[in-house]
């Protein structure tokens, strides 16, 4: 049941250059690191600034493979999908209504339009809110709430 320690540690090697001291789990990047905004909009790695953090479509890579940062420890999940999709609603529900009044299409002509709308803005709002979250998360350095344990 024990945790394996060093799992998690990058392994050596690859890197033929001698690294330059740094406390550990702060790497020395060259790259400045990117902005939440930069993250939510590009799916950046939030450490490394690599364009690694999507691994599918809406899904993240498990970690970044450029600087190993873990991405599953985001336990960012899809708590914003709900309320997006709310909001997107409206959106759409209300445009749909003026078009309706202002035009009066048929209605395979709102569904040409409204369905492919709904699905690119929920997908496309969810990699930003997500991504940003994430952004945010890794910033504050939050994790889980859990009992402080003596320090190992
Ligand atoms: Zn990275």
């Amino acid at each position: 049941m024990a945790d394996p320690v060093g799992a998690g540690e990058p392994a050596p090697g690859g890197k033929g250059a001698p690294a330059a001291e740094t406390p550990s789990g702060a790497p020395s990047v060259s790259t400045p690191v990117p902005t939440i905004a930069q993250v939510a909009l590009k799916g950046l790695c939030p450490r490394c600034g690599a364009r690694t953090l999507f691994g599918s479509l809406l899904g993240f890579a498990d970690w970044c493979s450029v600087c190993r940062l873990d991405f599953a420890q985001f336990n960012v999940g899809d708590g914003p999908a709900a309320f997006l999709t709310l909001i997107l609603g409206a959106i759409v529900t209300g445009l749909a209504v003026w078009l309706e009044l202002a035009v009066g299409p048929p209605l395979w002509v709102h569904m040409l339009l409204w369905i492919p709308f709904t699905a690119a803005g929920v997908v496309g709002s969810l990699r930003l809110a997500k991504a940003a979250l994430l952004a945010s998360e890794y910033r504050n350095a939050a994790r889980e709430g859990k009992i402080a344990g003596p320090e190992a």
